[in-house]
């Protein structure tokens, strides 16, 4: 039995074999197989060894993260075969240029990081680096015979100036970088008072937030959504706010995008949820309204459990789920259509109703409303607000409807602030309303006292416009 006979000759060639094998493998896991350059894994643990060494020599390290500017324009025009080709171009000339001690890395899509020691005292040589970066990016590159030059941006963070290690070094340079990209790109920036200020800003804000939502200081707010034929409330949609100890009433726009930055969304999302099905089940069960309709967060959506899980919560509250709308954004159902089929089928099984929301903002995918069982869909502010001034608007919005009612689907015009608008749009033939010209955002008190009134009266068409709240949006 020759074959289970092995010398020790062989095992030691077998034990080298595994050895490369493996040093292969792990080569392969660190690096960007496009570019070939250190992978975003490798480089976050190649920036903490630097740092380490950095602290014990005294030295001075840069951060540079970079960003092509136009990059997805190029991709876009000239398809992602070019897109991957300039790429590699870019990866290749920034490590031509390293100087000895740098490291390059692609982080991911068209974003890089150079990390570089810095050999004097002073902001000029990190400066002078940044400037070589962004004109090193800038010079055309010839892809398919025609020169594309897409641009860069550079933000930079030095250790120990600025940060005292990898985590916020990595986050102020990226800091700096966001704020030149919203300055229109091709520019570098370093972190500087600035925004040293506003990331304590940020902390500060996000400590509270995380006290806040168990602290119970996230409510639910609720505006009506008004039948079109005659201004008769149908439904409301629940809106978060945060009554902030100090800052008083905060609006979503100040506190979601971090929350959904930081993954504390769900928990705003579902005490929202929680306090509004209990506020709303007897409105619904006294007949006042038919429908109560919550917004969640795309990322929660990415939660292969998010519509098990809400059916749940739904369970544990007196709010019928025939009742229930939940407003879903388009971006999310293009991100990943199996998913978002899978969450929705399961949510309609129940009797769940989906609102297409922002629509109008996006693709407006008219696809996603044949293939799906999405009920509602909710006409963006945006084109609501020309829909009475210019024409063109008033057709689109006119062949939208049209569309909608030919599919079955019920359409919800959001943000209607003007009377020619709702008579616009209830002679087009829109089956609800949403808006200001009815009514602004309330606390749960006021929402119910409004429902009690409207409901004894005779409905009016339109000039059954409230008077302005108290409450503000
Ligand atoms: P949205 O879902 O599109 O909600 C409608 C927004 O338009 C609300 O802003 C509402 O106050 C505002 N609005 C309604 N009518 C008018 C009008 O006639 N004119 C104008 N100018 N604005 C009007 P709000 O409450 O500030 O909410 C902003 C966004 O924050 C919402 O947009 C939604 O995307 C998000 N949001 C709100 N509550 C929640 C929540 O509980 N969870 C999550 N994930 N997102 C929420
Ligand atoms: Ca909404
Ligand atoms: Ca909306």
């Amino acid at each position: 039995m020759p074959d289970s006979v092995q010398t020790s000759a062989d095992l030691r060639a077998r034990v080298a074999e595994l050895e490369s094998e493996r040093e292969l493998t792990l080569r392969l896991a660190q690096t960007d197989s496009l570019t070939g350059l250190v992978n975003r894994g490798a480089f976050t643990a190649a920036l903490c060894e630097r740092l380490e060494a950095a602290r014990a020599a005294q030295a001075r390290v840069a951060l540079f993260v970079v960003d092509l500017d136009r990059f997805k324009h190029l991709n876009d025009t000239l398809g992602h075969h070019a897109g991957d080709l300039f790429l590699a171009e870019v990866g290749e000339r920034l490590r031509a240029d390293a100087a000895p001690g740098e490291l390059v890395a692609r982080l991911g899509g068209d974003e890089f990081a150079v990390i570089s020691p810095v050999a004097e005292a002073g902001p000029a040589a990190p400066a002078r680096r940044a400037q070589r970066l962004l004109d090193l990016l800038t010079q055309p590159h010839a892809i398919y015979g025609r020169q594309v030059s897409p641009g860069a941006s550079v933000g930079v963070a030095v250790y120990p100036d600025d940060a005292p290690d990898a985590g916020d070094l990595q986050r102020f340079a990226d800091m700096a970088l966001y704020r030149v990209k919203t300055q229109g790109g091709r520019r570098w920036s370093a972190f500087d008072a600035e925004l040293r200020a506003e990331n304590t800003r940020r902390r500060t804000l996000e400590a509270e937030l995380r006290r806040a939502i168990p602290a119970g200081e996230i409510e639910p707010w609720f505006q009506p959504v008004v039948d079109a034929r005659d201004g008769r409330i149908v439904g409301v949609e629940v809106l978060a706010r945060w009554r902030h100890p100090e800052q008083g009433l905060l609006a979503p726009a100040a506190f979601v995008p971090m929350a959904e930055e930081l993954g504390l969304i769900g928990r705003i999302d579902e005490a929202v949820f929680e306090a509004g099905c209990a506020r709303t089940a007897p409105w619904v069960e006294a007949g006042l309204i038919e429908t109560v309709a919550f917004n969640v967060s795309p990322r929660d959506l990415l939660d292969p459990g998010f519509s098990r899980k809400l059916i749940g919560r739904l369970g544990k509250t007196a709010l019928p789920a025939t009742a229930l709308t939940v407003e879903i954004t388009e971006t999310f159902l293009l991100q990943d259509l199996a998913l978002s089929r899978r969450h929705i089928e399961r949510l309609t099984a129940k009797g769940v109703s989906i609102a297409l929301d922002d629509f109008g903002t996006g693709y407006s995918n008219l696809r996603a409303l044949m293939h799906l069982p999405i009920q509602t869909v909710k006409l963006d502010r945006s084109l609501i607000c020309d829909v009475a001034k210019d024409g063109r608007v008033a057709k689109l919005v006119a062949s939208m409807l049209h569309a909608a009612r030919a599919l079955g689907v019920r359409i919800v015009a959001e943000g209607v602030e003007e009377e020619a608008q709702a008579i616009f749009l209830r002679s087009a033939g829109c089956d609800r309303m949403q808006g200001y010209f009815f009514a602004r955002p309330m606390p749960a008190a006021d929402m119910e006292a409004q429902l009690r009134v409207s409901h004894a009266e005779t409905p009016r068409v339109f000039d059954a416009a409230p008077t302005r709240r108290r409450a503000r949006a």
